[in-house]
């Protein structure tokens, strides 16, 4: 079967106002697909270095248009939202097209750009909506009348290893169950809400309402942050028919995972209850680690039984990790040296899931 790594892209972001008010200094660097980091207690020392297959220097060389937008000054560096779109999103779209399960998570301390890189802010749409957004102009340009389209969208979030449907009014005290197929032995969430979506703008409106609907807890780190992961789900099929009547159809799972921030509980200053978050946080996120370096030893011909089952997280994205999937992380970047440690840890998992291999196959089978 062919094989497919993980594809992974990093991305560093401006100084943040925390930042500039400390005088931070600028510790990272990028030339061609290297990204470096410098420690800050060491200045003798070479920067550590790491390659991945993409990487965006989005920390300075942008204006911002009069209608918001951030794009390169002439003759700058910085990677616009539209350009991570045209790398990871467009290909995100075409494998969709094609049939194929997609991955896309967003990895990081709370603050360095997860949500910028995934959903944006304002009119600096993020992969996820202009990703939705291309799909509903491609699907328009069809003149085939033998092909039809069928859209669903879910929209749930992980928070203390429980499950709550975003786009649903209530949910179960204790969270949605998560269940396995007992045909396929893919998890899946128990009466999840997937609802059939026709436009864009109704994709955007359910964006809307799921994000309203999100557990918003503060840290320190960052007040609006959240510490759960948000999961989107598009499940895209293709129906064709042919000149018998018959129907096959191609579908493809797209999972679209803004991960809770990557930092240690105590980094954060939290207590009580909010380090009970933490933990489960770094429980669902330490399984991720898990997961990441299991699969990188089995890319080594290694022996390896995969521990999926350890967190809610790992079993739902068992088949964007060494499955049937094309997955995309993005890690995203501090800039600054106060945020060394977190920095760095968060470029070793990232070299970590390079070594991902995935067995992606085109779903498509006669209408049941
Ligand atoms: P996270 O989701 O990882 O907690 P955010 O995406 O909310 O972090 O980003 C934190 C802040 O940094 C936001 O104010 C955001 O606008 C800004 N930011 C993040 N990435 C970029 C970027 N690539 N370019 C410009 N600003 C960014
Ligand atoms: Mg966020």
């Amino acid at each position: 079967m062919p094989e497919d790594s993980v594809k992974v892209a990093v991305r560093v972001r401006p100084f943040n106002q925390r930042e500039k008010d400390r005088h931070s200094k600028l510790i990272i660097g990028m030339q061609g697909n290297m990204t470096t980091i410098k420690n800050p207690d060491a200045p003798g020392e070479e920067p550590k270095k790491f390659s991945f297959d993409y990487s965006y220097w989005s920390h300075d060389g942008y204006i911002t248009r009069e209608d918001g937008i951030m794009e390169a000054k002439p003759g700058n560096q910085y990677a616009t939202q539209r350009k991570v779109f045209e790398d990871l999103g467009q290909g995100v779209l075409d494998n969709a097209f094609e049939g194929y399960n997609c991955s896309l998570f967003a990895y990081g301390q709370t603050g360095s750009g997860k949500s910028y890189s995934m959903v944006g802010y304002g009119p600096n749409k993020g992969i996820v909506p202009i990703t939705c957004d291309e799909l509903f102009k491609t699907i328009s340009e069809n003149k085939d009348t033998n092909k039809r389209f069928e859209i669903t969208f879910s929209m749930l979030e992980i928070y203390n290893e429980q499950v709550r449907d975003l786009l649903a009014k209530d949910n179960p005290k204790g969270g949605l169950q998560v269940r396995q197929n007992p045909k396929l032995g893919m998890f899946y969430v128990q009466d999840l809400k997937k609802v059939p979506v026709g436009s864009y703008a109704e994709i955007e409106m359910r964006m809307e309402q799921g994000t309203s609907n999100r557990t918003v807890a503060s840290t320190n780190m960052n007040a609006t942050s959240s510490r759960a992961h948000t999961v989107v789900t598009i499940v895209f099929d293709q129906i064709f028919i042919n000149e018998n009547g018959e129907e096959t159809k191609k579908s493809s799972t797209m999972n679209l995972v803004d991960l809770a921030g990557s930092e240690r509980a105590d980094s954060t200053g939290a207590t009580g209850d909010r380090l009970k978050e933490g933990a489960n946080i770094n429980r669902s996120l330490s399984a991720l680690g898990n997961v990441i370096s299991a699969l990188a030893d089995a890319s080594e011909k290694k022996k390896v039984v995969v521990p999926y089952r350890e967190s809610i997280l790992t079993k739902l994205l068992q088949n964007a990790l060494g499955g049937n999937s094309k997955t995309v992380m993005i890690a995203a970047l501090s800039p600054a040296d106060i945020n060394y440690d977190e920095t760095l840890s968060t470029l070793r998992y990232a070299d970590r899931a390079k070594k991902i291999k995935n067995q992606a196959v085109i779903n498509e089978n006669p209408m049941d």
